[in-house]
This record gives C-alpha cells, structure tokens and sequence, in this order.
C-alpha cells in the first residue's frame, strides 16, 4: 500500500509525518509488542499514517494506570468545580484547534470538511461545556424512611450517586471524535478514569484529543488512549477484570460479544448499537421539505449513522412524489473527497465497509429491488458509492430488514396509520423514527407508538448534548448524553443512620 502525504499543513501534516503512539499514564508510549497499523485515506486507499497496535499488554496498562488514578490518584480528591473546570477547558481547547480536528477527521473517516468543521467538532466541543456542568450538580436524596421493624427508631437516611469507576470505552468509526467525546464527557463529569479504545479505522482525532486532555491538566492515567484492532484491544478490553464498566457503540453484532466478555466480572454495560430507522412521511406533508429531510435523513455521514432514515415510508398517494424528490436530490449529490470544497459526500470508510453496502445493493436486486438512481460504487480509486434509492422493496427483504450502513433507502408505500405503524415497528431495531405531517395529533400519537429510542418530527437528524440518545430493542442499552447518561458513570449509594 502507498503512503501519500494529502495536501495539509502545519500540525495536520507534522502529526500525520510521524508514527502516532498510545497515551497510557500519561506518556506517550510504543506498543509493547512495538507493532504500529496502517490508518487508511478512504478517498484514495492510501495510508495516511501508522499507529501503534495496542493489544493486551497495553490494554492491561492502561487499566493499571486507570485503576490508579481513580483508587488512589488526584483525580478522586478533586473537587467537583475542579473537575468541571478541566472540562470546560478541553472544550474550549477543541474549539480553539477546530480546523485541525475537522482536517484529520476529513482525511481519516471521509466526511466532507465542511461537515466535520460544521457538526463533528462543534458538537464535540458542546457536549464537552454541558458535561463540564454536570460535575457539580450530580446529587444524591435524602429520603424518609419508616422501617416497620423498628418501632419509634428514628433514622437519617441518604444517597450518594459515586463515580463507577474504572470506564472502558470502545469508539465506533462514524463519527471518531464526537463518540469519544459522547462517552469521555460524562465519564470525567461524574469523576471516572477511562482506557478509550479508537475504531482501528480512524484512531487519529481521538489520538490528537489526548494531548488536549493533557493540557486542560486532567491528571496522568485519568484518561488513557490504546489504538488497536476490535478482537484483540477491544476485546481485552471488554473482558479486563479490573474494569468496572464498559462503554460500547457499534454494530449489534459486537455489542453481543462485548456482553459476553463483560460476564466475567459482571461489569456494568452500556452499548449503543445499530439501526434501521424508519422515516415515515404523511399524505399532509409540505412536500418539498419533507423530501429535503427524508433525502438528509439517510445520505448524512453518507448513511453511515446509526440513526439513519433507512427505511423510508410514504402514504400512498404522495410515494411517487415523494420518491422522485428523494431520487433527484440524490442525484444532485456531488460525491467526491472530503477535502475537495465541492464535495457533499466522501466516500465510506473503508474497503470492508464499500463490499459491504454493495454486497447489499446485489442482494437488493437479486430480490426484485430496484435503483430509481445510484445502485453502485462511483469510480475505481477510493471507496465512493452513490447514493441509492431503492424501490420495489417489501419488508421481508434483507435490504430492508438488515443495517446497511451506507447511502442506500429503501421507499415503501403504506395505506393508513394502523399500516405504517406495523411496518414502522417491523424490526429487530428501535433507535429512532421520523414522522413527517402537518397533524400535530398524529405526530405525537404516532411519536408514541413507534418502538424507538428517539422520534423525530418534521425534522431528522436533531442531535444536543442535552437530549438523551440510545436505543429499544437491540439497538441498545441505556441513554448517551442528556442528564440520562449521569446514570451509567454512576453507582447510587444508600446510607443509613441511627439517630
Ligand atoms: P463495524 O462493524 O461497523 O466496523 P464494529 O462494531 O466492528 O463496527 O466496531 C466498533 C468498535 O468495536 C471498534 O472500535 C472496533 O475495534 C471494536 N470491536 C470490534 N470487535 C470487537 C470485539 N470483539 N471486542 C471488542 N471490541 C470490538
């Protein structure tokens, strides 16, 4: 494989230059074994950089120097305004290095830069400010408490919400930096040490996120980053005994095996998993803004979201309408590099993932689906697929029962509500729904029959550090972000006095 410098300079170009290493305590060290990966450039397939390969030893490390800092280091003796602080400053440190981030991101994931620089950085650095003000409103209650027993006894009775402890945080390759921030934001809030480990993908935004961590002056071995692959740090991970929690977002596939490897010390999980959200659009709708939502809905991060609006339902009388509008947007898509000012979608993130949605796009036609545009990879350099409108699908089809995890929707008509919301609900899936109407009594009754961790209306795509995020189903456990995700960094303590 060919090793290109891309077009970048200053520190972009200087970080790129140089073999990345992993942060343990600290310092930033080789891997044990001394092997780096390749991370690729999925606009051309060349390598962009090497890192060192973490792997159990490092893991074993990194959750040694975790364990430290959270049993007997500073971190536990800060206060919480301390800790909030240190925070707020790695948001304003991500800020100030915006354009760095959005390029290694660009240059590593695909994403278009004005995308990176427009919603993947910023968001970062907002989730960041509201956790910072999370760490010193996290409470416990006092509670009255009668005690049948003990008649006449009087008691004090409390509780205390505690950090859990020691985090291990898997980040999937969609959004690399947003999902460390996601899951590294809360984690310092409530007062817990982490071991981050970086999709294999794209571990350099999470990489450059270190230094930054080391220069808000959060304490050695608070947070610890081990690049590697998913089977051997990953899963070293997920199964150290020394971890009290672990963090996942991927694919449902993975998320069963990290439950598997979390059963041996029964530590706390919380995952974060995959979709096939449907985006439901009524026969009221204004039509050309339902079709601008519905087309951004699936071609965002150029469907590589977890959330997207993959399955797409249309009442019966507008679907042709409806599906022409969709179709003519994704033609207008200019796909290309994320660094080409021009582009507004890159290419998918790796080779795996290219076979992956064309593999699905086989498995569509073989079925009697059919392309009203895309249907195929754009090119022969790079891992470029056009954005795809499939029709003729019905609901048993593999395309539309299976995550794609590409730029590819599938139209289907329904006849009345009854209809859709059967459909809607017809998965092994429940992370979120788009509902598409001028009814405001439909929209919310609908909003609350679909089996789904969020709903959407008249709108898609909605993210705030403030609003909780996760899934039904198999698309998850528990809440990301909002004060909801307080509850998987914490253990609630009751305490009990005799008076
Ligand atoms: P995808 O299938 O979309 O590439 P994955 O679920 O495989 O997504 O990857 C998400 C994250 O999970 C990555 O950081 C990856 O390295 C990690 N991972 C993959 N397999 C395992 C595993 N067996 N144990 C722990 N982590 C894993």
């Amino acid at each position: 494989m060919v090793t290109a410098m891309p077009n970048v300079q200053g520190k972009v170009a200087e970080f790129l230059s140089k073999p990345r290493k992993m942060l343990i305590n600290g310092k930033w060290v080789d891997s044990a074994s001394g092997k780096t990966f390749p991370t690729y450039d999925p606009s051309t397939g060349e390598v962009l950089a090497q890192v060192a390969e973490g792997d159990r030893a490092d893991i074993d490390q990194a959750v040694k120097a975790a364990r430290a800092a959270f049993d007997t280091g500073p971190w536990s003796r800060l206060t919480a305004s301390e800790r909030g602080r240190m925070i707020w400053k790695l948001g304003d440190l991500l800020e100030q290095h915006l354009q760095e981030f959005a390029e290694l991101e660009t240059l590593d994931n695909g994403k278009p830069l004005k995308v990176a620089r427009a919603a993947d950085v910023p968001l970062a650095v907002d989730l960041f400010r509201y956790m910072a003000g999370w760490a010193t409103k996290i409470e416990g209650n006092t509670i009255p408490i009668s005690v049948p027993y003990t008649p006449g006894a009087k008691y004090l009775a409390y509780t205390l919400r505690e950090p859990v402890g020691v985090v291990g945080q898997i980040i999937p390759w969609n959004f690399p930096l947003l999902m460390a921030a996601w899951k590294l934001g809360p984690a310092l809030a409530t007062g817990c040490t982490v071991v981050i480990k970086p999709a294999e993908q794209t571990p350099l935004s999470c990489l450059l996120l270190g230094e930054l961590v080391q220069q808000a002056g959060i304490p050695d071995g608070v947070v610890n980053i081990v690049p590697g692959y998913g089977e051997t740090a990953g899963a070293a991970l997920a199964a150290h005994p020394e971890v009290d929690k672990i963090a996942f977002t991927g694919s449902t596939e993975v998320g069963r095996l990290i439950l598997q490897a979390a059963a041996g010390n029964l530590k706390k999980v919380s995952l974060e998993l995959g979709g096939k959200s449907p985006n439901v659009v009524f026969g009221d709708v204004d039509i050309d803004s339902a079709v601008a939502g519905s087309a951004s809905a699936i071609f965002f991060n150029h469907g590589q979201c977890c959330c997207a609006g993959s399955r797409l339902y249309v009442e019966n009388d507008i679907f042709d309408k409806v599906v022409e509008g969709v179709s003519a947007r994704a033609e207008k898509i200019r796909v290309g590099p994320g660094m080409e000012k021009t582009t507004d979608m890159g290419p998918l993130v790796s080779e795996e993932q290219l076979n992956r949605v064309c593999g699905y796009l086989e498995s569509g036609f073989s079925e009697g689906a059919k392309a009203v545009v895309g249907g195929k990879r754009q090119g022969d350099k790079g891992y470029f697929v056009k954005p795809t409108v499939l029709v003729n699908t019905h609901d048993n089809m593999k395309v539309v029962q299976e995550e794609i995890f590409g730029p590819v929707v599938t139209a289907i008509p329904f006849k009345n509500t009854d209809d859709l919301v059967a459909k809607a609900n017809n998965s092994v899936y429940g992370l979120a729904a788009g509902v598409w109407t001028r009814d405001i009594q439909k929209a919310h009754r609908i909003a609350s029959q679909l089996r789904a961790g969020t709903v959407w209306i008249n709108c898609y795509n909605i993210f705030d550090a403030a609003l909780p995020f996760g899934g039904y189903k198999q698309s998850g456990w528990g809440r990301e972000m909002g004060h909801d995700v307080l509850e998987l960094y914490t253990e609630v303590k009751a305490v009990c006095a005799a008076l």
